[in-house]
């Protein structure tokens, strides 16, 4: 097994460490190499997302990954910004399909900012395509103002495009995961306004069929966004394009009271993938050691389980991780009164414990 590590910037470091330490106390045989990404790639290479980097994710069973950006690089050309190393690992790595598990643990009910009764058992999947979409339309630009001088452009555009082969893969992932649970699928769309997507929900109706005896209903993104923060616990599987999926699951992430807790997993159909935490690289907490690791031990725990054949060594990292939840303990950014606060690496330190 062969594991590909990328810190990152901000916060990746201090995260992606402790998911190491992890991995490291599970006594599985496997190998990690370590490689600069997103701004510190930058600095180091003068890109990103430098081809080394790049030859050692594609050759690993699956990457690892912390988070990357920090606003001092908002000025540099968009090729780049560190955000375009993750655009450029999804897209030469084939990263299709991108899951999101919002799950509400028990003991952080209270974090979240709805009323318990709403998230208390909260369990949904969302499954964002990952390589279409406007993130990747062409054409794609700035129109030059009428004095020739680019950065006072009158107009830009992005074109929003997804063809059926790419829809119909992500259908099948939906439809899968949705078998696997409570065979519900909601496909999200705006099939109202908008041509591709009126192409999506013909397609996704087609794909369903294949699947009977998994229920499928449509909603606008719109109603989605309202439903998600009005009765989350209806959904169990929802899959929706590139855009729609980036803002949708960041809500899902809110419901469950914070961002540090939710893991991501990018999968490639060879099941080659790229595991990291749903949020960023956090520039205002970076260097703190307050950052909460859960998210990315999550991860790892989901690289285990979907790339590297080990779902029992992932099940005692989960459990691990609603032990020390059990305890008490919590980060900055999940304490209430009445709970222990530790730091990143007394977090990580728990985990290692309760594995052990
Ligand atoms: P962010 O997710 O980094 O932070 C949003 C808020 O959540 C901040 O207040 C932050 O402190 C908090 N937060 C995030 N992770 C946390 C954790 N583990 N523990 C505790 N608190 C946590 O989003 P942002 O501030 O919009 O973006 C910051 C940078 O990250 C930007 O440069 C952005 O482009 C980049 N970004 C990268 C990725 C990625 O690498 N995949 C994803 C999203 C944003």
């Amino acid at each position: 097994m062969k594991i590909a590590i990328l810190p990152g910037d901000g916060i990746g470091t201090e995260i992606v460490a402790e998911a190491v330490k992890v991995l490291h106390v599970l006594g599985l045989k496997f190998e990690t190499e370590t490689a600069l990404v997103g701004g510190t790639a930058y600095e180091a290479h003068g890109h990103p997302l430098p081809e080394s980097t790049l030859k050692l994710a594609m050759q690993a069973d699956a990457v690892l990954f912390g988070a990357v950006g920090d606003w001092k690089y908002d000025k540099l050309d968009r090729p780049l910004r560190p955000e375009q190393a993750i655009l450029g690992l999804r897209k030469n790595m084939g990263l299709f399909a991108n899951f999101r598990p919002a799950i509400c643990y028990e003991q952080l009910v209270d974090a979240s900012s709805l009323k318990p009764e709403l998230i208390a058992g909260l369990d949904i999947l969302i499954i964002r395509e990952l390589t279409g979409d406007i993130y990747f339309g062409q054409p794609r630009g700035r129109r030059v103002a009428t004095d020739g001088h680019f950065p006072g452009a009158e107009e830009a555009f992005d074109t929003m495009r997804y063809s059926r082969p790419e829809i119909e893969r992500i259908a099948h992932v939906a439809f899968q995961a949705a078998m696997k649970r409570n065979k519900k699928v909601t496909s999200v769309d705006k099939a109202n306004v908008l041509e591709t997507f009126q192409l999506w929900k013909d397609v996704v109706t087609e794909v369903g069929k294949q699947y009977p005896e998994v229920t499928l209903d449509h909603m606008y993104v719109d109603n989605a966004a309202m439903q998600l923060v009005k009765e989350p616990k209806k959904f169990d599987v929802m899959v929706t394009g590139n855009m729609f999926g980036d803002i949708l699951s960041d809500a899902a992430a809110m419901l469950t009271g914070s961002i540090g807790m939710l893991p991501s997993a990018s999968l490639n159909a060879k099941n080659q993938g790229l595991y990291e935490p749903s949020h960023g690289s956090a520039p205002d907490i970076a260097g703190k050691g307050i950052a909460n690791p859960l998210a990315t031990i999550l991860s790892a725990a989901m690289m285990l389980r979907f790339s590297l054949n080990q779902a029992q060594a992932a099940d005692r990292i989960e459990a691990a991780v609603k032990k020390v939840l059990s305890q008490g303990l919590r980060t900055a950014d999940i304490y209430s009164s009445g709970t222990t606060k530790v730091s990143t690496v007394q977090m990580g330190d728990a985990v290692v414990s309760a594995l052990r």
